[in-house]
């Protein structure tokens, strides 16, 4: 769902095959890492409140399964594209490589918007889609999930239409489900504390206090809002965010330059991320356009909303002071603009890297449903950090040790992982 002309899947591949030619990977392991083993593309026919039929588009991509089976999000966008499923679906390879989970690459979609959809409009397309991709998907073969605009709500919907068409309990089908019906404690949290785990330890590595650092955030949705609420919980101050408004077609910075109270931000948000700007004008923030978060004088930018953000027309505008450069969100930075950062004393936790919080507790998610048994918020979040901690600390040891960029060091594990499952199951 590109808003500009950069191609997130152009940028998932250059940065695939740069690697690659540093890890003197083989043609065949090339060819089969480099895009999807399968991709499914279908049609939701759903029968509308008003009486009339609407044809929806949906996709669901598996890039690799070498490693176990494939897992990944179900995104609702009206600008959604294959090939920005088909980047996503890889970044997810890499991604549960990264963090050293038995699982492989997935990514699906729906070109909508649940925005302007009626519950009942939404509930069809969510069981129309499972009707689609039924045989394709499973505890076993390919895991869904909540993602862009989709919900535990959605995610429920879609395992009750599973079981319906299996005939039986399937809870380990799909996660991100509601807790106490086969959800997992700390899910919500997951992505956002990720972010803020390696952050934490990115800090610690430059020798920063939290307390002494501010951030800016692009984004206030589920990823964004629980990490602000961790950062800040940890002594940070968030000064700047930015979300999108529907209703105006535009984005807005929101700046508060004594910092953000999370809770009180929260009170003014709706459930898709969006701050009511009446109401943020009325506390006194100031309302800037939505790429000001960009330009702010902080320590930390946390793009947290969409791929392409940081551009080569906005990254020069990055002021001297940022230190880091968290990529809460998937593909937030275009190749060009990553050069640039390459080249600067800007410290970039990589997406699949800093992000990889999601997908870990929805693993944990998985294991828990599988057994049918649970575990409290506490063993989730301890389980989570000790994860996100350790693929942190393999990937800077790396960086360190072999002079590389820690994008470069988080693709050389990830990638190595997985070419080495292919070679071992005897597919190349
Ligand atoms: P979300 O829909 O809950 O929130 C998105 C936020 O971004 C909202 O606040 C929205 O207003 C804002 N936004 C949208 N367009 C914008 C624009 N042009 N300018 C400024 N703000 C804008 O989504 P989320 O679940 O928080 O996901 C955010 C990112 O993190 C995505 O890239 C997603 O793929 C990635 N991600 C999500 C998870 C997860 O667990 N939810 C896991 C890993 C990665």
């Amino acid at each position: 769902m590109s808003s500009t002309s950069y191609n997130p899947y152009e940028t998932a591949q250059q940065q695939f095959d740069s690697v690659a030619e540093k890890l003197n990977l083989d043609r065949a392991t090339c060819e089969l890492l480099r895009q999807p083993m399968r991709e499914y593309h279908f049609l939701i026919p759903v029968k509308m409140d008003d009486g009339s039929v609407k044809v929806f588009k949906g996709f669901r991509v598996q890039h690799n399964d070498a490693r176990g089976p494939a897992k990944g999000g179900i995104r609702f966008h009206p600008l959604e594209t294959i090939d920005t499923i088909r980047a996503l679906a890889m970044w997810m390879t890499w991604k549960c490589s990264v963090v050293d989970i038995p699982l492989g690459g997935g990514k699906g979609g729906i070109i909508c918007d649940p925005r302007n959809l009626s519950e009942r409009e939404q509930e069809q397309l969510c069981r129309g889609y499972v009707r689609q991709i039924a045989r394709n998907v499973g505890p076993f073969t390919d895991v869904p999930a909540p993602d862009v605009m989709s919900s535990a709500k959605h995610m429920l919907w879609m395992l009750d239409e599973y079981e319906t068409i299996h005939g039986a309990k399937y809870p380990g089908f799909i996660t991100g489900k509601p807790v106490g019906l086969g959800g997992s404690l700390g899910r919500t949290e997951a992505t956002g504390y990720g972010v803020i785990y390696v952050l934490r330890e990115a800090l610690k590595e430059l020798g920063i206090k939290f307390s002494d650092t501010t951030a800016s955030f692009q984004g206030f949705g589920n990823v964004a809002s629980h990490a602000v609420s961790l950062y800040q919980q940890l002594g940070g101050k968030v000064i700047a965010i930015s979300c999108w408004n529907e209703a105006d077609k535009k984005a807005y910075t929101f700046r508060n330059k004594n910092g953000f109270d999370v809770k009180e931000l929260t009170a003014i948000t709706d459930s898709y991320g969006t701050i009511d700007k009446d109401k943020a004008r009325d506390l006194g923030f100031d309302i800037l356009p939505g790429e000001a978060w960009i330009e702010q004088d902080v320590d930390i930018l946390v793009p947290a909303a969409l791929e392409n953000q940081i551009t080569s027309a906005n990254v020069h505008k990055i002021s001297k002071q940022v230190r880091v450069i968290l990529e809460a969100a998937n593909g937030p930075t275009t190749t060009d603009a990553d050069e640039v950062i390459r080249n600067s004393n800007i410290f970039l936790v990589p997406d699949f890297l800093a992000n990889a919080g999601g997908v870990t507790c929805s693993y944990f998610e998985q294991v828990q449903s599988n057994m049918n048994y649970y575990w409290e918020k506490d063993e989730v979040l301890s389980k989570l950090d000790t994860k996100m901690t350790s693929a942190f600390r393999a990937v800077y040891e790396l960086s360190q040790n072999r002079k590389l960029y820690m994008r470069d060091a988080a693709y050389v594990i990830a990638i190595n992982r997985v070419a080495q499952a292919v070679k071992s199951r005897g597919w190349v």
